[in-house]
């Protein structure tokens, strides 16, 4: 008997539901890289809860601090009231995370989500500055409340809003005009002319790797040279770490390897550790000038979060992770190259960096009947980009070679049914 019935949330859960679609069974189990339904059929997670999951799922050592917790009746929720669990994880993120990175940042929690910190780290910025522009890219993505949709490019999500999107201008993201090189010259032609029409900004907001645009991967010399721009002109600098963070693209903070400093980072989905949510926003000590309680939120102190968070940290007292991610990089870039020459009929191009790459597809619909083909082979992965033209490799970084191993064999075997299918219509 089929037990993965899907007729209760047809019937009664809104029709804004989008994973289920492309993932329709019902989920029951799961343990580090593999997720079980109530069928007991086996997939292999390669995308990571969109990367809220990069230490993968049920983590022995998280599992264990929490049922601790829940068992000596922890404090649960605490708003920014102090609390042990919470001491404790700044006791150690300062530790572990800022103090080796020289790094001085302040901690501020605001509500629990990626768009909710990227909303504090606007605000902030406006205030910190006086002005109110922002600037953002093509293409970048920061959370589905207004301020954030403001500084996201996707047509579909902007439209959601139902208002005007305003006090937000966007930039070509790095190679957006394709081998130029010439973002940059741009993005300074406009800001300091005066017949441009493009106010001095508070903020340039930016991913380093564009994770639902369609994981475009800026160069560390492009990094550079932005936070150059906004040095000269007394612009802050965010980076929306929410999904490049955390490890995902091989070191803690995505933008480690460009040497930059950035004035605000916003960290989530997987700075809880578990799945559990939390969110972190870094502030330079001197843009630290929110009055108390002037970005509040009743659940910034998800003590639970705290206690799976600080126990995470422990995969950074060491480099056991960043070298696992760095090799298995290497070995994913690899392969996504061999299948782009295998089957030349897919017009692929390899994109991302680190646990973040994937293949952009020229084919109309192509990524997503290669996703829809690996689910059928118990593979989960989903599709990024503006029309959805990329498929996207998003294994914890956790995993061993052979999950990542069995992941990548469904995944060829997808592609290889996909490129034999009729009708591939290039768009
Ligand atoms: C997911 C994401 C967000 C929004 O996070 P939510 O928790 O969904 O609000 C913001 N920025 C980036 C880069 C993201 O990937």
């Amino acid at each position: 008997m089929n037990q993965n019935d899907l007729s209760i949330f047809n019937e009664r859960e809104s029709e804004v539901r989008s994973y289920v679609r492309g993932f329709p069974t019902v989920f029951h189990k799961a343990k580090g890289y593999k997720l079980w339904d109530l069928d007991n059929t086996e997939y292999i997670d390669f995308f990571s809860g969109a990367g809220a999951l990069n230490y993968g799922h049920n983590d022995d050592n998280m599992k264990q601090k929490l049922l601790e917790y829940i068992q000596e009746d922890g404090i649960t929720h605490s708003l920014d009231m102090a609390s042990k669990a919470k001491g404790e994880f700044l006791k150690k993120f300062h530790e572990v995370i800022l103090k080796p990175r020289n790094l001085d940042y302040k901690v501020m929690f605001p509500g629990p989500t990626g768009t909710n910190t990227v909303e504090s780290a606007l605000k902030l910025a406006r205030k910190v500055t006086g002005r109110t522009n922002v600037i953002s890219f093509t293409n970048g993505f920061h959370g589905m409340t207004i301020g954030a949709l403001s500084v996201t490019g996707n047509a579909f999500k902007r439209k959601g809003a139902g208002v005007p999107l305003q006090h937000s201008v966007t930039m070509p993201f790095d190679n957006y005009i394709q081998n130029t090189s010439q973002e940059i010259e741009y993005m300074e032609r406009l800001l300091d002319d005066n017949g441009s029409g493009v106010d001095t900004p508070a903020a340039i907001i930016l991913e380093t790797v564009q994770g639902e645009g369609g994981l475009n991967a800026a160069r560390m010399e492009w990094l550079q040279s932005v936070e150059k721009v906004c040095r000269k002109r007394g612009i802050l600098l965010i980076i929306d770490d929410v999904q490049a963070g955390v490890g995902r693209t091989g070191t803690f903070f995505s933008f480690e390897p460009a040497g930059i400093k950035p004035d605000i980072v916003c960290l989530s989905k997987s700075i809880g550790g578990n799945g559990s949510p939390l969110a972190l926003t870094l502030i330079h000590p001197e843009y630290d000038v929110f009055e108390p309680g002037e970005h509040n939120g009743t659940f910034r102190g998800n003590n639970m979060a705290f206690v799976t968070a600080t126990e995470a940290l422990n995969y950074w007292t060491d480099d056991r992770l960043e070298k696992n991610v760095q090799e298995k990089s290497e070995k994913i870039h690899k392969f996504l190259n061999d299948m782009i020459q295998k089957y030349p009929q897919i017009k692929g191009t390899h994109r991302g960096r680190g646990f973040m790459q994937g293949i952009a597809s020229e084919v109309d619909g192509l990524a997503d009947k290669v996703a829809a083909k690996c689910f059928e082979h118990g593979l989960i992965m989903e599709t990024a980009g503006p029309d959805d033209e990329v498929f996207k490799l998003f294994p914890p970084i956790t995993i061993d070679d052979e999950g990542l191993d069995k992941g990548l064999a469904i995944l060829e075997k997808a592609i290889e049914e996909v490129a034999k299918g009729k009708n591939l219509v290039t768009s």
